[in-house]
């Protein structure tokens, strides 16, 4: 057992310089704590079945608070799979998964529910907007979805959302008016609208051209700059994952190299 000692300097401390440092130490403590946290993760599909596979094995991943980092890997090698068990999407089967800290496996469906609500943001190769509502009214649903009703203060987030990502002219067009580049910046601001810690994304501009793939990745990249905002982004691209700090990848549901790209660190 440790040793409890009382700190004698920290009794000649003035009550604020000893609040101050105290405020130091825990925001130090804070700051320890993982955005996410995933250790010896695996997951099967089939289980209990003749086609039994496990795809992921004894996955360990840890991104910090404001990481920017890319997962890539061939086709099959898990990608998708381990975006959805971050996402508490779907669970796995052995290992633990932490949320800032909070150990999602450990908490109730409903809980689950809640943290992905508040924690994270996604965005998938298919944006998924609701057509027949209006660009404003799909990235209002989250907060629909959270609160049960949408008041003046929701509206105005997800206006200011729609004009960060450059779509106010469309903001009150139909979703299935509007072009595909648009529509994922739609599905972007939507990701952003309970301010997440963590940004999801799998394959966000595998379906759009060159242009409007670097202008989601800019968005995205501005996000993450003014907001801190923590990116797990799944890209094909080398050329996009190079715009990464931190390139994951993964083999056969493994985890088979992970650095900071030198391109960036160069660069900076
Ligand atoms: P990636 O996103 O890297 O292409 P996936 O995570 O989609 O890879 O798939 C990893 C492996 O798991 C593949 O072999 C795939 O066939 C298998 N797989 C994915 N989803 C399921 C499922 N629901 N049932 C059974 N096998 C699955
Ligand atoms: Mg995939």
């Amino acid at each position: 057992m440790a040793e409890v000692r009382p700190h004698a300097h920290d009794r000649s401390l003035p009550p604020e310089a000893a609040q101050a440092s105290l405020g130091a130490a825990q925001s130090e403590a804070v700051s320890r704590v993982a955005t996410l946290h995933l250790d010896g993760v695996a997951k099967s599909y089939g289980v209990g079945t003749p086609v039994e596979v496990e795809v992921l094995h004894g996955i360990d991943l840890t991104l910090q608070q404001g990481e920017f980092a890319a997962l890539i890997g061939p086709s099959g090698s898990g990608k998708t799979t381990l975006l959805n068990l971050i996402g508490l999407l779907d669970k796995p089967n052995a290992g633990r998964l932490y949320i800032a800290g909070e150990d999602a496996g450990a908490l109730d469906e409903m809980a689950q529910t809640k943290l992905r609500g508040r924690a994270i943001g996604f965005i998938f190769q298919y944006h998924y907007l609701l057509p027949a509502f209006t660009a404003l009214e799909n990235v209002m649903m989250p907060m629909l979805a959270a609160r049960g009703a949408v008041d003046d203060a929701m509206r105005e987030r997800a206006a200011d959302l729609l004009a960060r990502v450059g779509l106010t002219p469309w903001r009150d067009h139909k979703a299935s008016d509007i072009s595909g580049g648009q529509q994922q910046r739609v599905a972007i601001a939507r990701a952003l609208a309970m301010n997440p810690l963590l940004v999801l994304a799998d394959e966000p501009s595998g379906n759009l051209d060159t242009e409007n793939a670097d202008a989601v990745f800019d968005l995205m990249r501005d996000v993450n700059a003014t907001s801190g905002t923590t990116f797990l982004i799944v890209t094909h691209d080398p050329r996009l994952a190079r715009r990464c700090d931190r390139i994951i990848e993964l083999v056969d549901g493994r985890i088979v190299s992970d650095q900071p790209n030198r391109d960036v660190v160069r660069r900076g």
